[in-house]
C-alpha cells in the first residue's frame, strides 16, 4: 500500500523560519501549508485539519497556547497531533502546552534534521495509537473501540458506557495491574474522594457480562485488577 503524503500545517510568523521549514519539509515529502497568524489559523486548521501541526507559541493575536486550548477543545483538531515551536525562556509555556495535549516542543533555534525527526516520531506513535484504538482483542473478548461494540467467543455482548470504558483501560493494559485509584481516574475520571468500590461493582458485573471470560480479569488483592491477555 503506498502512504501518501502526511499534511503538516505551519504556524508561524517569522517568514526566515516558516520559509526553512517549508523547504526542507517538502522536501522530505510532506505537503505543507503555513499560516502566520493564530486568529486566521483557527477556523483555517477546523476546516480542514492537517495530519500534524507545527505551532509556534508567540505569535502575535491569539498565541500558541491559547490556540492549542481551542483546538484541543474542538472535535474537529483536537486529535491532530502538535509540536510546538518555542523559545529557550519558555519553559513555562511549553509545561503548559504539553499538559493542554501538546505531544512534543522543539526549541528554537532547531535544525531542520530535528525537526524532521521529531515529525517522524510523532506521525508514528499516532499511528501505532490509531491502530490500537480501533481493535482490541484479548483471547476471545474483541472490542471495536470506535464503534463502542463488544463481542465474546463471537457473540456481540450489550454493555453500558462504563463497563464498556473499563473493559477497554483493562484490555488495552493487559497483563498490568491496575490500582482502583486509576481506574477511578481514568474510567470514570473521578477525584480521590469518591467511593473506591464503585470499581468492585462494576468489574463484577462486567465479569458477569462476560461470561466465560469473565474471568480473565483477574483480582490483584489489596491493589485492583488485572485483564489476563492471551501469552505468546
Ligand atoms: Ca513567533
Amino acid at each position: 500500500m503506498k502512504m501518501t503524503r502526511a499534511r503538516i500545517t505551519i504556524v508561524e510568523d517569522e517568514p526566515a523560519i516558516a520559509e526553512v521549514l517549508q523547504y526542507n519539509l517538502e522536501r522530505e515529502g510532506f505537503a505543507v501549508r503555513v499560516l502566520t497568524e493564530g486568529d486566521t489559523a483557527l477556523p483555517a486548521l477546523r476546516r480542514d485539519p492537517p495530519d500534524l501541526l507545527l505551532l509556534d507559541l508567540m505569535l502575535p493575536g491569539l498565541d500558541g497556547l491559547e490556540l492549542t486550548r481551542l483546538l484541543k477543545r474542538d472535535p474537529a483538531t483536537a486529535d491532530v497531533p502538535l509540536i510546538m515551536l518555542t523559545a529557550k525562556d519558555e519553559e513555562t509555556d511549553r509545561i503548559v502546552g504539553l499538559e493542554l495535549g501538546a505531544d512534543d516542543y522543539i526549541t528554537k533555534p532547531f535544525s531542520p534534521r530535528e525537526v524532521i525527526l521529531r515529525i517522524k516520531a510523532v506521525l508514528r506513535r499516532g499511528r501505532a495509537a490509531a491502530t490500537s484504538r480501533s481493535l482490541l482483542e484479548t483471547g476471545e473478548i474483541r472490542i471495536d473501540v470506535e464503534g463502542h461494540r463488544t463481542w465474546v467467543a463471537g457473540e456481540e455482548q450489550a454493555l453500558t458506557a462504563t463497563e464498556f470504558r473499563l473493559l477497554t483501560v483493562l484490555a488495552e493494559r493487559r497483563d498490568r495491574v491496575q490500582r482502583r485509584a486509576d481506574l477511578l481516574r481514568d474510567v470514570w475520571g473521578y477525584r480521590d474522594d469518591v467511593d473506591s468500590r464503585t470499581v468492585d461493582t462494576h468489574v463484577r458485573r462486567l465479569r458477569r457480562k462476560l461470561g466465560g471470560a469473565g474471568d480473565r480479569i483477574e483480582t490483584v488483592v489489596g491493589v485492583g485488577y488485572r485483564l489476563r491477555g492471551e501469552r505468546p
